[in-house]
C-alpha cells in the first residue's frame, strides 16, 4: 500500500477590515498605490500597534502616509497590511530600535 506524500501546510487567514466614517466623510486615496488611506486611530486599531509605533513606520517612509492640510496623518491601508505582515521578521532583525 502507497503512503500519502507529506502535503505542505499553507497557513491562510481572511481579514476583513471594515472603517466607519460619518456619512459624506470622503475616502482619501494613496498616492502611491491608489488604496484608500486610514486615519492615526483607525490605523492604530488595524495593526494592533500604539501610535508611536506608526509614527516609527511613517518616519522610516515603511508606510504610504499623506499629511493633510489640517495636519492630519493618512496612513494607506495596503502599505500598513504589508508592513504588518513584514513586521516579525524586521522586528527579528533590529530588536534594539530606540527612540
Ligand atoms: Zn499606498
Amino acid at each position: 500500500m502507497r503512503e500519502k506524500p507529506a502535503g505542505e501546510i499553507i497557513p491562510k487567514t481572511n481579514q476583513v477590515i471594515v472603517c466607519r466614517r460619518p456619512h459624506g466623510t470622503a475616502v482619501d486615496l494613496c498616492e502611491q498605490c491608489a488604496c484608500g488611506m486610514l486615519m492615526l486611530e483607525e490605523s492604530v486599531a488595524v495593526a494592533c500597534v500604539s501610535s508611536r509605533e506608526i509614527y516609527r513606520w511613517v518616519e522610516a517612509e515603511t508606510v504610504h502616509f499623506r499629511e493633510t492640510a489640517d495636519g492630519l496623518l493618512l496612513i494607506c491601508l495596503n502599505s500598513l497590511l504589508k508592513r504588518m505582515e513584514n513586521g516579525a521578521n524586521e522586528t527579528r532583525n533590529h530588536p534594539a530600535s530606540t527612540f
